[in-house]
């Protein structure tokens, strides 16, 4: 597991070491800026003779040496920051250790208020660059940057050569928000950068001239050149059509539930790339989620299950997260009487944290799905209930798998009002909790597909012979699939899962939806490629009923960005050949 951490100040005899090692690995990777390395000591502990703040990341193993860092200096005046120098230790290779860096500093950043990131990069034309392995090196940077939504900025005197060598290329991330960069901010922050970069080198009326070719407003950025295919980002106008057919539903309370600890993947920057992706789509349209009352969740999850979470999150201290580590299995009529030991008696692993906004955030991810099941009764075909956290690892009275409450069950559970329901799960593991939680109902149908509970998380449930009880008999369906699979093993299944749920003619379709059964993802094991996302997307449209998505797992941004899109550019086909455009 990576660990990144920030360092304060050389102040600290162990702040002082790593500092010592940053400088290490800068002067051995950046030789022709090495004197840069003396100041970084000042840098961080004179913030204001410099007049901006430096924020250094390092990353490091178990006996502290440093592995690489990130050097970013934040602009207070315009709230916006540099992204200065990123450096990997150079005997090391790759091993994510770049993306842990760069998603920690937008984490940071983020955290911080900031309100983008620039950073520049060499350019990648065949044109400018003659030398293969420079070429293929920036490129290979300006894909990475890709990858997070971060492109060049265009149509500008910015790669205007100081000498010799090409120069860079500005690169711009807004930290996942969605509004444009306007000119005014972007010409403020490129006489910042300008000045802070190569004040010693060029003169003033080279950063005015600069600054002056800034004309587009708001600034334009180049189209994507490497995920192309597979992301495909068509920078379209919004499609009116569309939007009145799907609707994407998400709140920021999210955020506030941050665990920073033992490798914790389920992060905040996974919703900001989902509503990133499909802002520029252009596909869907949004709605604000809103609150809703507890009595849906109560019918859902045990009461005393419920005043148990409220309780002990609200007792909890501030960025301490108490994992669960008692589990009174066989008795389970004693519950431990201090609150943060009993978390055990409710939870199915220890990996699963409470803190103080655990409550909140999964209480917010509620109302999020119940008010796309609202969005569905008014007549909406398809509705997106961005959650986070997810839920359904969470059944009647426990949590687990960073779940606390089951938002597909929840809102299956309100829809079931109406007329039946179907609850079909494809994120990569089982979903155990809404199995649980409509265990002996007949009016709600859940299927699940994921990874052989015999090698894959929960482990303990998601087998074939687990069809229900009572009413509920042959109204629960597991396809469990081997450890790697690929795309047509996949298919195969979901076609055989939507028979079932066709045999079944529900009213309304909830989609448990994880991302995690692509190729690559760190929790998961299949090998879906991009382009099963989007049959997958097409499939579940062509069900022809109102379809509730709600957010499960994931965790490769990557995957993130490019299943999203793939998923929606799937169920978009489907729904224009129904408008008849197609
Ligand atoms: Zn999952």
């Amino acid at each position: 597991m990576i660990s990144v951490r920030r360092v304060y100040s050389g102040a600290l005899a162990r702040d002082a070491d790593k500092i010592r090692q940053v400088q290490e690995i800068f002067r051995s990777t950046f030789g022709e800026v090495a004197s840069y390395a003396d100041k970084i000591p000042d840098m961080l502990d004179k913030p204001f003779s410099f007049g901006y703040r430096t924020i250094l990341l390092t990353s490091q193993t178990a006996d502290r040496k440093v592995t690489g860092f990130s050097l970013i200096l934040h602009f207070p005046e315009i709230n916006s920051s540099l992204l200065d120098f990123i450096a990997i230790r150079p005997q090391i290779k790759g091993g994510g250790l770049g993306s842990a860096l760069y998603e920690a500093s937008r984490d940071m950043l983020q955290r911080l208020g900031s309100r983008g990131l620039y950073l520049e990069a060499l350019p990648d034309d065949p044109s400018i660059v003659k030398d293969p392995a420079l070429l293929k090196e920036n490129r290979r940077r300006l894909k990475f940057y890709e990858y997070y939504g971060v492109y060049p900025i265009i149509g500008t005197a910015y790669e205007t050569p100081i000498g010799d060598s090409p120069a860079p290329h500005l690169l711009f991330d807004p930290l996942g928000r969605v509004q444009p960069l306007n000119r005014r901010d972007c010409r403020a922050a490129v006489r910042l950068i300008l000045r802070r970069k190569y004040g010693d080198i060029v003169s003033q009326e080279y950063i005015e001239m600069v600054v002056r070719s800034i004309k587009d407003d708001p600034v334009r950025f180049r189209e994507p050149r490497y995920n192309r295919v597979e992301t495909s980002r068509p920078r379209v106008f919004p499609d009116e059509r569309l939007q009145r057919e799907m609707v994407l539903i998400s709140s920021p309370v999210h955020r506030i539930h941050h665990v920073r600890e033992r490798g914790y993947v389920q992060r905040p920057a996974r919703v900001e790339v989902l509503e990133q992706v499909l802002a520029e789509m252009g596909m869907v349209d949004r709605a604000v989620p809103k609150s809703h009352g507890g009595k849906v969740l109560r019918e859902v999850h045990d009461p005393d299950f419920v005043t148990y979470l409220k309780t002990v999150c609200e007792k909890l201290a501030p960025n301490r997260p108490v994992y669960p580590y008692v589990f009174p299995v066989r008795r389970p009529e004693r519950k431990p009487r201090e609150l943060a030991v009993r978390a055990g008696y409710y939870c199915i692993d220890t990996f699963t944290p409470l803190d103080q906004n655990a409550y909140r955030a999964a209480r917010a991810a509620v109302d999020v799905a119940l008010s796309g099941a609202e969005e569905l009764l008014d007549g909406r075909p398809v509705a997106y209930a961005l959650c986070r956290p997810p839920g359904h690892h969470a059944g009647r009275r426990v949590f687990g798998g960073f779940c606390y409450f089951n938002n597909a069950a929840v809102v299956a559970q309100a829809l079931s009002r109406e007329g039946k329901v179907a609850v079909l799960d494809i994120d990569f593991h089982h979903g155990n909790g809404t199995q649980d939680i409509f265990w002996t109902r007949s009016d709600v149908l859940t299927v699940s597909i994921h990874g052989n509970p015999n090698y894959a998380y929960p482990y303990f449930s998601g087998f074939t012979d687990e069809i229900g009880e009572g009413f509920g008999r042959g109204y629960n369906r597991n396809f469990p699939l081997p450890e790697n699979a690929g795309d047509e093993r996949y298919l195969d299944t979901l076609d055989r899962a939507l028979e079932v749920v066709g045999r079944f003619k529900p009213t309304f379709v909830v989609l448990a939806l994880g991302y995690d059964t692509m190729a690559g993802d760190p929790t998961g094991s299949f090998a879906l490629s991009v382009r099963t996302m989007q049959t997958i997307g097409s499939r579940l449209a062509s069900l022809g009923r109102p379809l509730l998505i709600v957010q499960e797992g994931g965790y490769s941004l990557r995957n993130l960005r490019r299943g999203c899109a793939a998923f929606f550019r799937g169920i978009s086909r489907v729904l224009l050949r129904g408008l008849g455009t197609v």
